[in-house]
């Protein structure tokens, strides 16, 4: 008989499964909060559950850890893991601490199908999804890790903000995301607010709408281009789900969560996606047509990271402060992200992991998107 990993189970999962264990809800949640609030993956440790069902929680099941392969802690104090997920392939969880907040920054694929141009993990192809268990995984391990490493006091949370915003798209993994974020925001679980758990993807529409009835959640849309030609380059997702259904799916998305906005990431590429003309193109994007009120948003510009296969490079400092000052003077609010954890390769997009691509990357290379060079991309 095969072992249930219980990382995999969400709390309704869980009660499910002691369920069919002749166990009561109640026995449940204590197990549940031994996991996750505790850290505890050892059964017989678990002293208030009865002898009875630590034996046969010891011959059914078992919470099981991703196995590490790296540890690499950057100057600014984020640290970043490599985690085996088996098969010749490695995942990445990156924590940011600030003063306010402690941030993970988790994966939800191995390798990423999406193929944008200037991401590392895009480059890479994509080798498969990870369960729910290996998503939950990041964070128990993170969350308990960084526990006894800061000395924090029992039960005092470290990490206060899920961003799903490692390797991979997580709106192309929706069957195991979802039970995920309901571990991450479960009162029994790691009780994260809902604002506070973020999901970021590159466009995928109809998993958007069913996120906005499921769990919704933050959303942050990379955006990146202010015109299809443009983004049909950039985020090939694009050439499926276009800016206008996109913006729809956004404007639809806000309906669940009245008071919440959408956060534009945008990546600052050097005479690509840069200068005053997409601001203005942005701008009207975002506004509405017809006299539709403009969505509640706010943009990220993030500075590109570069690495070598990219051909592109980083839109200089006084080029980016230009673009947001054009946006923040069109009256929206406009952040340019702080670089974390660059000196460890931990920031936006250099995750690379170790991915077997099993998409083939013959053919994904001959796709038209790759072949374009930044010279006409600018041009255009
Ligand atoms: N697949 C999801 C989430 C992972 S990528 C998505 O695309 O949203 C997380 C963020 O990093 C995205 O906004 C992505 O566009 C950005 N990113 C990717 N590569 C980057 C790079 N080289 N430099 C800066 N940001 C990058
Ligand atoms: Fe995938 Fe996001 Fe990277 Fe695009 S930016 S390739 S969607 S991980």
């Amino acid at each position: 008989m095969s072992l249930v990993n219980l990382l995999d189970l969400d709390l309704d999962a869980l009660v499910a499964w002691c369920g069919e264990q002749g166990e009561k809800r109640f026995r449940a949640v204590q197990l549940f909060r031994w996991i996750h609030q505790k850290g505890e993956s050892d059964f017989a440790r678990m002293t208030d559950l009865a002898k009875s069902l630590r034996d046969k929680l010891a011959t059914a099941a078992v919470v099981q850890p991703l196995k590490i392969l790296s540890e690499q802690a950057s100057a600014d104090g984020t640290i970043k893991w490599l985690f085996d997920v088996g098969g010749g392939d490695a995942v990445e969880t990156v924590f940011i601490p600030e003063d306010d907040r402690g941030t993970l920054c988790i994966s939800s694929q191995a390798g990423c199908a999406v193929g944008c141009r200037f991401c590392a993990t895009g480059h890479q192809g994509f080798s498969r999804n990870l369960s729910t268990g290996e998503i939950v995984a990041q964070l128990w391990f993170a969350e308990h890790h960084l526990r006894q490493r800061l000395n924090r006091p029992a039960g005092d949370r470290v990490i206060s903000n899920v961003v799903m915003m490692g390797m991979g798209e997580p709106l192309q993994n929706y069957a195991a995301l979802l039970p995920a974020l309901r571990v991450m925001l479960d009162d029994h679980g790691y009780g994260v607010s809902r604002r506070r758990v973020t999901v970021s993807t590159s466009g995928v529409v109809p998993m958007i709408e069913r996120l906005r009835s499921d769990c919704p959640v933050a959303l942050a849309v990379s955006l990146h281009a202010p015109t299809d030609a443009l983004r049909d380059q950039l985020v090939p997702l694009n050439r499926k789900y276009p800016l206008a259904e996109l913006l729809a799916a956004c404007r639809d998305y806000l309906t669940a969560a009245p008071r919440d906005f959408i956060t534009f990431e945008y990546c600052m590429l050097d005479g690509v996606n840069d200068g005053p003309e997409q601001a203005r193109q942005l701008i009207a994007l975002v506004s509405g047509q017809a006299g539709a009120p403009r969505v509640p948003c706010k943009f990220n510009l993030i500075p590109f990271n570069p690495f070598p296969a990219s051909g592109l490079k980083r839109s200089p400092r006084d080029r980016v402060m230009a673009f947001a000052k054009q946006l923040q003077e069109a009256g929206i609010v406009t952040t340019v992200r702080k670089t974390r954890g660059d000196d460890i390769d931990a920031a936006c997009g250099q995750l690379a992991g170790e991915v077997q691509d099993r998409t083939n990357a013959q053919i994904r290379l001959t796709r038209p998107v790759i072949r374009i060079e930044p010279a006409p991309l600018g041009s255009s």
